[in-house]
């Protein structure tokens, strides 16, 4: 398979693992706030990165990196061919982080039980009712994904495997009412992050607010959902 980008090194996107981060193509979602349109809309993504080059770089960072980020775009749309790229890397002994929209249950499933994924970060767009905006598709769309990003959690929830959710705290498409309901929907989780919109490059300019929410908003949202999950962070 093919990818966006390569970065060669991260410090911080997972917990405890200096890694590097590929980025996959294309994505099922149209967050009008996403800050990778050039990954989602496949016309504007070009694949650079053939998995050769990425597995080449692994081998040549073996002992000074210790993990792989994969991230998108949506990366479960790659579905086994994504499979197969994660067990090559695993057999270099790295290990792997998914970033996932929630959306494909069938493939989160497969790739855990398969013992491919060690650490798993879910988007939490918003609130159930909303949810549709915030991904820019129909009512109906919107609850079949919210049906799909339940499933998820639920088999996040029942696996042995480190996992985060997350929400970007976007004006516009959450607020402290959605927090009530994403507290209610995670409730038991073991670490819900609540990150910091900032509008930077963007899907949908016209859809995207200008503004953000203070620290203190931020806070606030984090004291509804801390009595139903183990840990929430502020990431500002
Ligand atoms: S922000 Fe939304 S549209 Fe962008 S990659 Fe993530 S899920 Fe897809």
């Amino acid at each position: 398979m093919k990818f966006a980008y390569l970065q060669k090194l991260t410090m911080v996107d997972f917990p405890g693992t200096i890694s590097a981060t590929v980025f996959t193509i294309g994505c099922n979602f149209r967050c009008p706030f996403c800050h990778n349109p050039e990954l989602v809309v496949p016309p504007l993504a070009e694949g650079i990165y053939e998995e050769k080059d990425v597995l080449d770089f692994l081998k040549k960072r073996k002992g000074m990196l210790k993990g792989l980020c994969i991230t998108g775009g949506e990366p479960t749309l790659h579905g086994k061919s994504l499979a197969s790229f994660m067990e090559k890397v695993k057999s270099l002994g790295y290990k792997l982080k998914l970033d996932t929209n929630g959306s494909n249950p069938d493939m989160l499933n497969g790739y855990i039980e398969e013992g491919l994924v060690d650490y798993v970060a879910m988007d939490i767009k918003t609130s159930r009712q909303n949810y549709y905006r915030a991904i820019g598709l129909s009512e109906e769309e919107g609850r079949n994904m919210v049906k799909a990003v339940s499933e998820s959690l639920d088999i996040l929830m029942s696996s042995d495997i480190p996992f985060e959710l997350r929400t970007t705290a976007v004006p516009t498409y959450v607020d402290e009412e959605d927090f009530y309901d994403i507290a209610q929907w995670i409730k038991g989780a073991p670490y819900y992050a609540i990150q910091r919109y900032h509008k930077d490059k963007v899907l949908d300019g016209s859809a995207s607010p200008d503004d953000t929410y203070s620290r203190e908003a931020l806070e606030k949202f984090a004291d509804i959902v801390k009595p139903h999950v183990g840990k929430v962070e502020v990431r500002w």
